[in-house]
């Protein structure tokens, strides 16, 4: 099976975490901007970050045969430090409109403060302007108030709803965010209450449609393997094939392809691999020999 993984934070994990995802069946992720665990104190550090999802990261990502896309935003954390998040809001454009980037995000709320809310509309106003996907990261406290709130500011500033992926979803909050309009995607958290079982009794509930299932693999306490893990637990579970194709690959894709970012022939065919390629003079590889896999046509 071939796994799609909408929401991973590549940037924060090893060549051994991708090599196993790619093993694991995963052909594609997309890396939305967010926190980086501390906060950042000027613009340029941002200027380097998103040059980094769009360049380094998604280079190295295929470098072991997955494809990366990214998503652009100001995390809702750091938005409350208002003077840097109007330098960082300012900048967005210059990023977002750049090839193999398929959304807005990961933006929303985090403690659901009034600055949070001035940052998210800012940027939702960007995506409309652009038609682009927006990508909603929902608070860990408060989830429900915090998803109420982001769905209605979408539809006030005027975000089709097709075009509205609110993450980090639960049982709480699932039927809200289906009855919206918008997909509902889940991160999978190890040893916590949202892990594999808990959504493939979702998926049972709910059927299928605009359920995503991603990893929010990040610097945390996370896993890589989060999509391909929920996927095997499904079918186990005697969940139908094509309900797992829908929520680990095909949903996610229709979701972010709205952006015109991504080439859906391309992500079909198998993937080519050249390690003998750099990037800006510099490779994976530590002397180990390069692998070179070019797919055979079919
Ligand atoms: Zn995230």
């Amino acid at each position: 099976m071939r796994f799609f993984d909408p929401h991973i934070h590549v940037t924060s994990r090893t060549t051994d975490d991708l090599e196993s995802m790619a093993r694991s069946g995963v052909r594609a992720v997309i890396e939305p901007a967010f926190w980086v665990g501390q906060p950042r104190t000027s613009v340029g550090t941002f200027v380097d970050y998103f040059a980094s999802l769009i360049g380094w990261e998604r280079f190295r990502a295929a470098q072991f045969g997955i494809r990366h896309y990214c998503a652009i935003g100001l995390n809702s954390k750091e938005a409350n430090d208002e003077g840097l998040a109007r330098e960082v809001i300012e900048l967005l454009p210059r990023f977002a409109l750049k090839e193999g980037v398929v959304a807005v995000g990961e933006i929303g709320f985090d403690e659901i403060t009034p600055a949070e809310e001035r940052a998210y509309v800012a940027q939702l106003r960007l995506a409309v302007e652009h038609e682009m996907v927006v990508m909603v990261h929902s608070p860990h406290r408060d989830k429900k108030r915090g998803i109420e709130r982001s769905i209605e500011l979408a539809r006030d500033v005027g975000v089709p709803m097709e075009r509205l992926v609110i993450d980090h979803n639960n049982e709480e909050t699932v039927r809200l965010t289906l009855e919206s309009g918008a997909w509902a995607a889940f991160t999978i958290y190890p040893h916590t209450k949202m892990g594999s079982e808990r959504m493939v009794a979702v998926v049972e509930e709910y059927g299928p449609e605009r359920i995503i299932v991603d990893s929010s693999a990040d610097w945390g306490v996370s896993d890589p393997l989060a999509v391909p893990r929920t996927a095997r637990l499904m079918l186990e579970r005697g969940l139908a094939p094509e309900t797992v194709r829908l929520t680990t690959w095909q949903n996610a894709l229709d979701a972010y392809a709205q952006s015109g970012q991504i080439d859906e022939d391309e992500l079909l065919a198998a993937p080519s691999i050249d390690q003998t390629r750099l990037f800006a003079d510099n490779s994976v590889l530590r002397g180990q020999e390069p692998r070179v896999e070019t797919p055979v046509p079919n």
